[in-house]
């Protein structure tokens, strides 16, 4: 009815991305999130532009979707029936979501009392296969890759190239969004799947013309999950951003190369720092991300403070996950409603209005 139908990510860049005839439409309408401008905080730190992309708005809150629909569609394409994942929780709505559509079975392991209970919603009402291990995602995700190893089953975490080749997308969005490529490109880094894809795909970008610069890749990790910045794995990573709790990152070695091949640099932030970065974010611009999409802000600020990102720059923060996905940490640093039982009169009094 006069709107066009809003595409996928395969849809929308087919010529980029490893699909064919024979490859099946899968398509939740992933991709073509809002770049926001910043209004408030990037004035307030001196920045002529700094943009979010808000991955939030993906079809099961996160940028998972972007990667999954291509590693679903692939594994059908190879003949799969059963897909798995080892998941902090994001990971596996996704999985799930995609399995559902196309009537798969969705196998996700996840470490015992370690996911936050609206992402493990999401993971059972698609209907997925959910398994608790003891031990944290490192453990999950080897358990995974051994498993795929000796079972007809599809592995969908972010070691499956064509996640890497989805969520490339991305990259391509800002880059049609802002006409080029900003100058410093700022996201949380877990598994480092996703620094890994958005390098690839500035990259592919840049070598096709499609923009005239490469950014400085910035990647967040949390102080308590920072194996990168420390450069040697976390045997116990703790952290309030579960997305990121990771101790040995799949991709560790290609996030080194996007760091270094891009002329950027990978840090840590505080669990303060995230959370402070988390209401500052909904406060001042109205945007609710969950906390490991916060870490970036945080060091951003920082960096910032301590002129290492010059204010004339334009930079983008990747929001990576919607904020209801994991609202109890926040929940701590706010004001609880007020219950007042009266008339409008009480209710005037209350507020001071
Ligand atoms: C998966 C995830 C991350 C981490 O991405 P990696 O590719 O593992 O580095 C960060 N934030 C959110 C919300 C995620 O779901």
């Amino acid at each position: 009815m006069g709107s066009e139908a809003r595409q996928g990510v395969i849809d929308r860049y087919r010529e980029w991305l490893p699909v064919g005839d024979r490859t099946p439409r899968v398509d939740l309408q992933e991709g073509s999130t809002p770049l926001v401008r910043s209004r408030n905080i990037g004035p307030a730190l001196g920045l002529s532009a700094l943009y979010f992309k808000y991955e939030g708005l993906n079809p099961t809150g996160s940028f998972k979707d972007r990667g999954m629909v291509v590693a679903v569609a692939k594994a059908i394409e190879e003949g799969a029936q059963v897909l798995v994942c080892a998941s902090t929780g994001n990971t596996s709505a996704s999985a799930a979501a995609y399995a559902a559509s196309q009537g798969m079975r969705a196998i996700v392991i996840i470490p015992a009392g370690q996911i936050s209970l609206n992402k493990l919603s999401q993971a059972l009402v698609y209907g997925a296969k959910v398994v608790q291990i003891p031990g944290n995602f490192d453990a999950a995700l080897a358990t995974v890759r051994d498993l795929a190893e000796h079972y007809p089953v599809a592995l969908v975490n972010s070691v499956n190239p064509y996640r890497i080749q989805g969520q490339k997308t991305a990259a391509f969005e800002i880059v049609d969004a802002l006409g080029d490529a900003p100058d410093y490109l700022i996201l949380p880094v877990g598994n480092a799947g996703n620094i890994t894809a958005y390098w690839k795909g500035f990259k592919e970008y840049h070598a096709a013309g499609r923009s005239t610069v490469l950014p400085r890749l910035v990647g967040a990790q949390a102080e308590g999950a920072a194996p990168i910045v420390k450069g040697a794995p976390v045997a116990e990573p703790k952290t309030v951003a579960s997305a990121i709790k990771i101790g040995n990152p799949a991709s560790w070695e290609n996030a080194t190369l996007a760091r270094d091949e891009s002329g950027g640099l990978i840090d840590a932030v505080s669990d303060t720092e995230i959370l402070q970065a988390q209401l500052q974010l909904a406060a001042a611009e109205g945007l609710f991300a969950e906390p490991a999409s916060c870490a970036p802000l945080a060091l951003l600020v920082r960096l910032v403070r301590e002129g290492r990102i010059e204010r004339d720059s334009t930079s983008v923060i990747v929001l990576t996950g919607n904020g209801l996905k994991d609202p109890d940490a926040a929940l701590g640093n706010v004001e609880p409603p007020v219950t007042i039982d009266g008339d409008a009169r009480a209710l005037a009094k209350v507020l001071k209005l």
